[in-house]
């Protein structure tokens, strides 16, 4: 059993604290991605945990053992990193080997290891070319292959996707879930591509300033963020947010006269004069004939288009509610002028209230 757990993990390099402090638990055979903006603290907590970096407090463990003290190859991990690493000079069955090589493994078993990593990658074509015969998505390919043949209990990856082409990053991210369901390991991977967490992780951590934001399936960050930050950074486009102050207990005002009801699951939650932050997702403000038929209750508002993005089944619509640009959705589109106004339909069910002071979200 692998499970890894980091208890007030701290990290600090001289006078900057780059990690405040993480409480973590990753259940065995779990898919965790850690996502957060650039310089949030991502690798340097992956690092921690495969030993490439000391902890300056805290305390990890991996499968019930202690491992602060005990070098990398000791923890039982292997990582996958953004650039690869392959040895140039080898071919790809001798650097599916090689770790296993210097292990002083034995022959037989370097060589079935190295068949079932290939057979698992779909490698068996390749295994005598060297890496630059090889395209960006196959050297990744041999990259997760050289981690698996050592029969880690727990894979880390830090951005393996980020040197490849948009197309390509997809195929790999469905190739990686594969993986994952076909060995069942654990596996702590790192991003800052909220579309690559949604999609492979179990549960998503989300970080900012060396600090856990929130920690969650996809859909429960997705649909019940803690703060304005998680609500703007998972799920594209983000969510829209609009100031307002809150009218007796059931009202909130925006801007320009418009107001709207509190959402049900702010209601009693709010003070009269709190200052908000009204926040909906481009799914739930859609023109009428042109919406998701839901029940729940609705909000009908005519508004401009003034930019639109087809993108095939649904089209973005850029309008502006209380003088804030916001986007809407358009589900079995038609073209739509620059100016042209429409009936939309505000799902008030689905939106969120967060406080303007703290930007913690407001919900029951
Ligand atoms: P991420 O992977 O989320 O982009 P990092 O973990 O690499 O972020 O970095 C977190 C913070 O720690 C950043 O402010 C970065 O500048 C700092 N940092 C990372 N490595 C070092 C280092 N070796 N020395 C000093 N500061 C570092
Ligand atoms: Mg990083």
């Amino acid at each position: 059993m692998t499970e890894v757990t980091l208890s007030n993990v701290v990290k600090r390099y001289g006078k900057h604290q780059a990690v405040h402090g993480i409480d973590l638990g990753i259940a065995d055979g779990e898919f965790v991605v850690l996502v957060g903006p650039s310089g949030c603290g991502k690798s340097t907590t992956l690092r921690m945990i495969a030993g490439l970096e000391d902890i300056s407090g805290g305390e990890i463990s991996i499968g019930g053992r202690v491992v602060n003290d005990l070098p990398p190859r000791e923890r039982n991990i292997s990582m996958v990193f953004q650039n690869y690493a392959l040895y140039p000079h080898m071919t790809v069955r001798e650097n599916l080997g090689f770790s296993l090589s210097i292990a002083k493994k034995p022959v037989a078993e370097i060589e079935s290891a190295v068949r079932q990593a290939a057979e698992i990658l779909g490698l068996d074509e390749l295994m005598e070319r060297k890496p630059a015969e090889l395209s960006g998505g196959q050297r990744q390919r041999v990259a997760m292959g050289r981690a698996i043949v050592r029969h880690p209990d727990v894979f880390l990856f830090d951005e393996p996707l980020s040197n490849l082409d948009a197309k390509l990053r997809t195929q790999m991210r469905v190739e990686i879930k594969k993986l994952h369901q076909k060995v069942g390991n654990t596996i702590i991977y790192v991003t800052h591509d909220q579309v690559e967490a949604m999609t492979l992780a179990d549960r998503i951590v989300l970080m900012r300033d060396g600090h856990i934001v929130q920690v969650g399936t996809p859909l429960e960050l997705f649909n019940k963020p803690v703060d304005t930050f998680v609500a703007t950074f998972i799920g594209s486009p983000p969510m829209n947010l609009i100031n307002g102050t809150v009218m007796g207990a059931e009202v909130i005002q925006l801007a320009d006269g418009v107001s709207v009801p509190v959402p049900s699951s702010a209601r009693g939650l709010v003070t009269d004069g709190q200052k908000v932050h009204f926040g909906f997702r481009a799914d739930n403000l859609m023109p009428e004939g042109h919406s998701v038929q839901e029940e729940g209750e609705k909000a009908s508002l005519d508004l401009s288009v003034t930019l639109t993005e087809p993108l095939g089944t649904e089209t973005l619509l850029f309008t502006e509610i209380a003088g804030t640009e916001v986007q809407a959705k358009m589900l079995n589109p038609r073209p739509v002028r620059p100016g042209e106004k429409l009936t939309f339909q505000l799902m008030l069910d689905k939106c969120h209230v967060f406080d303007a002071a703290s930007s913690n979200a407001i919900r029951s």
